[in-house]
């Protein structure tokens, strides 16, 4: 498009002098014209003036040089002969101008004569264009007429035509007609423009055939210099392009101010990035400053222009409004300044650059590792973090770790959906809870760290509002309808300001969790010193036990269970005994908890199985004595498919009929899974073994489930029996319990009936069976034999 309009142009240009060089060129041809009828002119009018001066002038008589018949009596010597007989005759001025026109015309076709308004002779006369020549000579107007006319002997003629004066050598034929210096007519000169035409014509055809050429290699030289500026315009324009592209992808604006002119200029991404539509506003600082937000405006304002006042650089990043729809982006900002000889700044030239998406990224990161996915609580490594902070600030509270336990329950009956919404409505729970400078944080799928920092560090303040907490998390939950109880662990640790490092509270708030979830009684441990001791023991006993069971340590003892109405012996509870030397011994309370938790649960009941089976077999087998032998099963081992196989195995080989065998299954291992729990103790009551609840009224066994499991007898703990002699309340548990085992059409016995008291009242509530120490303690296969044999019936 450029380039056709450079060609316009450049053959505008030669043509408009191709134009300009022709027309000089015939102009120089009518110049030359004119020149040469000047001289024309002149030759004939010097002529004339010298035929005059002398008066005439002889020459021979010839056909052209007849005598002159107008000089008759005027000159008294027209026609003189030589000595030598030479005939000549007097040639007077208009004579020879005539014979000199003559010449003129037949050698140059050059018309010259000498006209008049009045001539003597009448082929002097002047015609039209030289009366109006003759009368503007006359009014003095002109002193010469040029005119170049078609008109002319039917050709283009240049006419030239000036005036004649009478002179003193003209007086002597011309005095009549006036007096010296008199206008006596004009000399008209006719040059033929033909031959001027056709020289002006040749060199017109050479400066056509130059500028042709000139044309052509201008052309050239557009086309190809044109291409080439073109494309480099192309380059130009496709790198200033890209540079707006990529600004745009980089979201990357770039400014300059001139402090001289206070002018600024902003590239379009920088109109784009604050949000301004290009024109609708200017560049300028104040423009730029409104779009800064409002609470770093100060800020950015200051650390400009302290940049400006050191000449240093400037680099910083900030919050700004967009113009548009007020959206608050993050930007970098950095500039530079260029300065004169004086050392003031001159220049300022800056970049902004749209910096959200990263910051927002980071954000992100940030609150990944820091924060918990599905609840947006701080996670373990933000509650760290504070933890480490405040300890170092030597802060006074507690640190506690809480645990949901029984959860397998809750997303058995209401999904998934429902147990996380129990986690997450503790956390708000615990949060609600909290003080300014404390955190709860979320570290696994049911597990809470908290980290309470109090104002005072009285040690029962702290204890207070942990315990708070504690019963806060114990609350039961609504959900969907129901209301949920949820079993919770806490373990607490107060901080020691001066001794307590962030890792040793978050170990002792583990071990304090680790003995709650251990603990029968507490739910709630602080942390101790014996905790650790305890945890030592722990370690130390699982590895000792492993040993027992290798060397076949363990004992099996029994205990009596006597029927209250018959006083007969009719079962016994096969107990495990460890004794690590002859006197001191390990009681099952302490380490079957530990290898329920150590996985050492399995082998124990499998060998106490066995053993129980082996006895029970040898006191039938060997002694005729047929009773029933109860034996205690753990919950794991309860869920376990294989263990029915074993269990059944083992009663079946003792050839005993199933009902000698009683499985023992505390209320708080039913209630753990009742679906796999229903399901085994079916598949045992098929057997025919019987299945007992150990530690009846101490768990939260409900009627509905009492109904769906296959039970024969609850066990009442003895707990109640101990304090029911004296209590009301331990006597109605008792009575209600008795009850509701007759209701079901199942059996009752009672254990831990220590004196007579115990057994009286027993047998007033109409208590089936008793088990206790006031009948018989727990005793060895031998002794057991032998109280059998002589339990007086
Ligand atoms: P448990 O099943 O409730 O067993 C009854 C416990 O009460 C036994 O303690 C027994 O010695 C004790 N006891 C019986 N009568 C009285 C009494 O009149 N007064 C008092 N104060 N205590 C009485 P033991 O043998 O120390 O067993 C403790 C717990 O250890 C048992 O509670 C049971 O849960 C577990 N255990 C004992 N042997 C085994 C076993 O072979 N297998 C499994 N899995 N657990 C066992
Ligand atoms: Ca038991
Ligand atoms: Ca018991």
């Amino acid at each position: 498009m450029k380039l056709r309009g450079l060609f316009i142009l450049w053959t505008l240009v030669v043509f408009v002098s191709l134009g300009l060089s022709a027309y000089r060129v015939y102009a120089d041809a009518e110049k030359t014209a004119r020149i040469e009828a000047s001289a024309h002119f002149n030759q004939v009018v010097n002529m004339r003036h010298w035929v005059a001066s002398l008066g005439g002038v002889y020459a021979p008589i010839t056909e052209q040089t007849q005598p002159n018949p107008f000089l008759v009596g005027k000159v008294a010597e027209r026609d003189i002969t030589t000595p030598l007989g030479k005939e000549l005759t007097l040639l007077n001025p208009a004579y020879v101008t005539r014979l000199l026109a003559a010449g003129l015309v037949e050698k140059y076709q050059v018309h010259a004569r000498l006209v008049s308004t009045n001539p003597v002779w009448e082929q002097n006369r002047a015609d039209a264009w030289e009366t109006r020549a003759i009368g503007a000579f006359l009014q003095k107007q002109k002193t010469e007429v040029i005119e170049i006319s078609g008109d002319f002997k039917n050709a283009d003629h240049m006419r030239y035509i000036a005036p004649l004066y009478l002179q003193q050598g003209c007086m002597g034929c011309h005095a009549a007609e006036g007096k010296v210096g008199d206008l006596r007519g004009a000399i008209s000169v006719s040059i033929p423009m033909a031959p001027h035409y056709e020289v002006a014509l040749r060199n017109a055809r050479t400066i056509t055939i130059v500028y042709g050429g000139i044309w052509i290699f201008g052309l050239g030289g557009i086309s190809f210099f044109g291409r080439k500026i073109n494309h480099a315009l192309e380059r130009l324009r496709d790198s200033e392009s890209v540079l707006k592209e990529a600004q745009g992808i980089a979201h990357l604006g770039s400014w300059s101010l001139d402090h001289k002119t206070q002018v600024l200029e902003w590239s379009d991404e920088i109109y784009n990035i604050f949000g301004y539509h290009e024109g609708h506003i200017i560049a300028t600082y104040e423009n730029f400053l409104e779009r800064v937000h409002p609470d770093e405006r100060s800020v950015v304002d200051h650390a400009y222009w302290e940049s400006v006042r050191k000449n240093e650089p400037y680099d910083i990043v900030h919050r700004i409004v967009r113009k548009d729809d007020g959206g608050v982006r993050y930007v970098r900002e950095r500039c530079k300044h260029d300065c004169g000889t004086g050392g003031d700044v001159l220049i300022s030239i800056g970049t902004v650059q749209d910096i959200t998406d990263r910051v927002l990224a980071e954000q992100k990161i940030h609150q990944l590792a820091f924060q918990d996915v599905s609840t947006g609580m701080p996670n373990e490594t933000k509650f760290l973090e504070g933890l480490g902070l405040c300890i170092n600030k030597d802060a006074v509270g507690f640190v506690a770790s809480i645990e949901l336990a029984g959860m397998g329950d809750i997303v058995g009956t209401f999904g998934l959906e429902g147990s996380e919404l129990i986690v997450y409505e503790m956390g708000i729970r615990l949060n609600r809870e909290m003080n300014a400078s404390s955190i709860v944080a979320k570290v696994g799928p049911r597990l809470f760290k908290i980290l309470y920092v109090c104002e005072d560090g009285e040690k029962e303040h702290i204890r207070a509002i942990a315990q708070r907490l504690f019963n806060a998390a114990q609350e039961p939950f609504d959900l969907m309808g129901s209301s949920v109880l949820v079993n919770v662990y806490m373990g607490t640790a107060i901080i020691d300001s001066g001794t307590s490092t962030p890792q040793m509270m978050v170990t002792q708030t583990e071990m304090a969790l680790h003995a709650a979830n251990r603990s029968p009684q507490s739910e709630h441990v602080y942390y101790q010193p014996s905790i650790q001791e305890q945890f030592r023991r722990n370690t130390q006993l699982v590895s000792w036990m492993r040993t027992a069971l290798a060397t076949q340590v363990f004992k099996m003892f029994f205990q009596p269970q006597i029927d209250l109405r018959t006083n007969v012996v009719v079962g016994c509870e096969a107990l495990i005994r460890w004794p690590v030397t002859s006197e001191e011994w390990i009681t099952p309370g302490e380490f079957i908890p530990i290898a329920e938790k150590s996985g050492l649960i399995g082998d124990i009941t499998r060998w106490t199985v066995e053993e129980s089976c082996r006895i029970a077999a040898s006191w039938f087998h060997e002694h005729g004595i047929k009773m029933r032998t109860g034996i205690n099963i753990s919950a794991e081992e309860l869920a376990s498919e294989d263990f029915f196989a074993y269990l059944s195995g083992f009663v079946k080989a003792t050839k005993l009929p199933m009902q000698s065998f009683e499985i023992e299954i505390t209320e708080t291992a039913l209630m753990k899974d009742v679906v796999v729990a229903g399901k085994n103790l079916q598949k045992i009551r098929d057997l025919g073994i019987g299945i007992a609840v150990d530690d009846f009224g101490t768990g939260q066994a409900s009627m509905a489930y009492l109904k769906q499991f296959p039970i024969d007898k609850l066990k009442i703990d003895q707990a109640f029996i101990k304090g029911a002699p004296n209590d009301k309340t331990d006597q109605e548990i008792i009575t209600s319990i008795i009850t509701l085992a007759h209701t079901l059409g199942i059996g009752v016995i009672a254990e831990g009936a220590e004196n007579k008291e115990h057994i009286d009242l027993l047998t007033a509530l109409g208590c089936d069976e008793v088990q206790g120490y006031y009948l018989g303690r727990p005793m060895s296969a031998d002794d057991f034999l032998q109280f059998v044999k002589n339990y007086p019936q």
